[in-house]
C-alpha cells in the first residue's frame, strides 16, 4: 500500500488530467471529428485504432481492446499502479499530494526512486575531487558542461559501498539496489558500478530506468560497457535511448535519426541535430520501430561505416520494414562513426550525409556497383545471404514484394526466383461468429451502451438481474452502473473506469463505451432489451422446472409435481419456444 491520498486530492488530479493532454505526451494524436485517433501504445500496428473521447474522458483501441481513463492510460503505460498513477499525473498537473508517512511505496516505485537516487548521487560525484578527471575527458570528447547536465552524465567513484552509503542514508535498502541491477551481494552489498562514467537511461517519461556504465581511459582491461539489467521497468529492446528528449523534435520533423551508441546521440544532439535517438545494448527491434512509428513516419538510420555498422542496419531495416517505415540509411566516410564525424567535420557536413541517405535498396545496389550476375560467386551468396536477413523480418508482403520488384530492377536479377522467396500470403479470418453466444453478447453490449448514455433508464431496469447476462464481466459492469447510479452523482464514464476491478472489465467497458449508436427511439430500445432478458429470465426457469419435475416424479412427490406443472405450463403459454 502506497501513502494515502485524501479524496479531494484524487478528485482534484482527475479533474485537471485531461485525457488528451495526458496520452498525446506519448501518443501522436490526430483530430477525428469529435475525437482523436492515433497509434496504439499498447499493441504494434500501422494505421490508428486507437482513440481518444475528449467528451467521455476515456480512450480505447478497436486493435487491441486497450482502453481507461487517463489514470488507467498512465497505469498500463507507466506500469504503475492506481496511487502511483495518480502521484504522477499529480506531478504533471503541478498539484502537491500532502503525503501521510504510513504505509510503504510500491515495489516498482521503491525501484524509480532507488535510480532516481542513484543518478543523482552519480551527477554529484562529478563534482568531487576524482570527478575532475571525468570532466576533463568528457570534455576531452567534445561533451559540453550543458550535456552533461541535460542527460544527467555521471560518475560512480571508485570504492565498493560509496552508493550503497548513500542510498541507505535516503531510507532505501541495498536489496533494492540490487534489484535494478546497481549492487550486487557476495557476503555483503558492494557497489556494481565502479570507476565508470554514468549514463542514464530514461523511459519515455524521463524516468531513469537503468544506466550505461562507461570504463574511464586507464582501465582498458575492463569491459567497455556495462548497462544494468533488464528489470520490470527497463526492456532494453522496448526503449530508445533520448527518446523522451528527443520526442518533440522528431514529431515535428516526421523524422528519426537513429544510432547505436549513447556518445553519438549526445554529440548530435548538443549540436542542434536533435531528432536523434539511440539503442542501447541490443539491435533494433520491432518494438523499438512500433515506438519511433507512434512519433513520425520516417526513420533514417546513421550507423558506423564499417561492416559490423552496415550489417546492423541491414537487420534495423527488416525491422522498420516490418512496422511499415521505408527506412533510410545514411553512409558515413569510411572509418567514421556518427560522432567521430560531427566532431571533425561539423554539423552541416553530416546534414549533407543524411539528406544523401538512400533506400535500403539504393544502398545496395550502391554497395554492388553493377550488376548482380556479374559478381564473383562469394560475393554473390554473400548478398543473397544479406538480402535474405532484411527480408524474413517483413510481415507484410505487399512490402516484401516491393522490395525485392526494386532490386530486381536495380541489379538487374530475378531475385523472387534466386531466394525462393513464396508468398506466404496471410489469409484474413473469416468472420464465422454467428453463434447465439455472440448475438447475446452484442445485445449486452448495446444494453449497458444504453444505459451509459442514458442513466436514468436504471430505473425502468428493476427486474433485470446481473444473472441474466451471459458474460459475468458484463454484468458486474451493469451492477456497478447500478451501484454509482443509486448513489446519486450521475454516472460518468471516467468514474466508471475507476470502479473496474479487472482489465478486463476495464477493456469491455472502452469496447461498449465506444459504440456508435444513434437511436432516437429509446424507450422502444429498452423495450426490446427488457424482454429480450425476461425470454432468458423465463427459458432458464423453465430448463430449472424440468429438472425439478424429474426429481419431483423421483420422489412420488404429488403435491409437489402439481405446483411444478402448473408453472411449467402457466410459462409456455406466455411464449417463447422450447
Ligand atoms: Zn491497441
Amino acid at each position: 500500500m502506497a501513502g494515502y491520498i485524501p479524496d479531494d486530492v484524487v478528485e482534484r488530479i482527475k479533474s485537471e488530467s485531461d485525457i488528451v493532454s495526458v496520452v498525446s505526451a506519448f501518443v501522436s494524436l490526430k483530430k477525428s471529428g469529435k475525437d482523436y485517433k492515433g497509434l496504439c501504445p499498447f499493441h504494434q500496428e500501422k494505421t490508428p485504432s486507437f482513440f481518444v473521447i475528449p467528451s467521455k474522458g476515456f480512450y480505447h483501441c478497436f486493435g487491441c481492446g486497450a482502453g481507461g481513463n487517463a489514470v488507467n492510460f498512465i497505469m498500463a503505460h507507466e506500469r504503475l499502479d492506481y496511487p502511483d498513477a495518480l502521484r504522477f499525473l499529480a506531478n504533471k498537473a503541478g498539484i502537491t499530494i500532502p503525503e501521510t508517512k504510513s504505509g510503504a511505496k510500491s515495489d516498482i516505485e521503491a525501484l524509480y526512486e532507488a535510480l532516481a537516487l542513484a543518478g543523482a548521487f552519480f551527477a554529484s560525484s562529478l563534482k568531487g575531487e576524482s570527478g575532475a578527471r571525468v570532466i576533463e575527458y568528457l570534455h576531452s570528447r567534445d561533451i559540453t558542461s550543458k550535456s552533461v547536465g541535460e542527460f544527467g552524465i555521471g560518475y560512480a567513484p571508485s570504492g565498493w559501498d560509496n552508493l550503497i552509503r548513500f542510498v541507505s542514508s535516503k531510507g532505501l535498502s541495498p536489496a533494492t539496489l540490487e534489484k535494478v541491477g546497481l549492487a550486487a551481494k557476495k557476503d555483503n552489498y558492494y557497489d556494481r558500478f565502479r570507476n565508470r562514467l554514468m549514463i542514464p537511461i530514461r523511459a519515455l517519461s524521463g524516468r531513469i530506468v537503468g544506466f550505461g556504465g562507461r570504463v574511464l581511459p586507464g582501465n582498458d582491461d575492463a569491459a567497455k560497457y556495462i548497462n544494468t539489467p533488464e528489470t520490470d521497468i527497463y526492456k532494453k529492446g522496448k526503449l530508445l535511448f533520448g527518446l523522451d528528449l528527443a520526442r518533440d523534435e522528431i514529431r515535428s520533423k516526421n523524422e528519426a535519426i537513429v544510432v547505436e551508441g549513447y556518445f553519438d546521440l549526445i554529440s548530435l544532439y548538443q549540436r542542434g541535430i536533435k531528432n536523434v535517438v539511440a539503442v542501447s545494448g541490443t539491435g533494433f527491434t520491432t518494438d523499438q520501430a512500433a515506438l519511433l512509428a507512434r512519433f513520425c513516419e520516417k526513420v533514417v538510420l546513421l550507423y558506423d561505416s564499417d561492416s559490423a555498422g552496415i550489417k546492423a542496419a541491414y537487420r534495423a531495416c527488416g525491422m522498420l520494414y516490418s512496422k511499415g517505415f521505408p527506412p533510410k540509411i545514411a553512409l558515413l566516410p569510411k572509418g567514421f562513426d556518427p560522432d567521430s564525424f560531427i566532431r571533425s567535420n561539423g554539423p552541416n557536413e553530416l546534414i549533407k550525409v543524411l539528406s544523401h541517405a538512400g533506400s535500403l535498396v539504393d544502398f545496395i545496389a550502391s554497395k554492388i556497383g553493377g550488376k548482380f550476375q556479374a559478381q564473383p560467386a562469394n560475393l554473390q551468396k554473400r548478398i543473397l545471404d544479406a538480402i535474405r536477413e532484411i527480408i524474413e523480418p517483413i510481415e507484410y508482403d505487399v512490402t516484401r514484394m516491393a522490395i525485392l520488384g526494386q532490386l530486381k530492377e536495380k541489379l538487374q536479377v530475378d531475385l523472387e526466383t534466386l531466394m525462393g522467396v513464396k508468398r506466404t500470403g496471410k489469409l484474413l479470418m473469416v468472420n464465422t461468429d454467428k453463434s447465439e453466444m455472440a448475438i447475446y453478447e452484442k445485445r449486452e453490449n448495446e444494453f449497458i451502451h444504453l444505459l451509459l448514455s442514458h442513466p436514468e433508464l436504471i430505473n425502468k431496469c428493476a427486474e433485470v438481474d446481473s444473472s441474466l447476462f451471459v458474460n459475468e464481466n458484463k454484468a458486474r459492469i451493469f451492477e456497478l452502473i447500478r451501484e454509482l447510479y443509486d448513489k446519486g452523482d450521475g454516472v460518468r464514464i471516467a468514474d466508471l473506469f475507476d470502479r473496474m476491478e479487472s482489465d478486463e472489465q476495464r477493456r469491455l467497458l472502452s469496447e461498449i463505451a465506444i459504440i456508435n449508436n444513434e437511436t432516437v427511439d429509446i424507450e422502444r430500445l429498452l423495450r426490446g432489451y427488457l424482454e429480450k432478458f425476461q425470454t432468458i429470465a423465463r427459458d432458464r426457469r423453465r430448463e430449472e422446472l424440468k429438472s425439478l419435475i424429474v426429481e419431483a416424479e423421483n420422489k412420488s412427490d404429488r403435491d409437489r409435481l402439481i405446483e411444478l406443472t402448473r408453472e411449467f405450463n402457466e410459462l409456455q403459454s406466455r411464449g417463447g419456444n422450447g
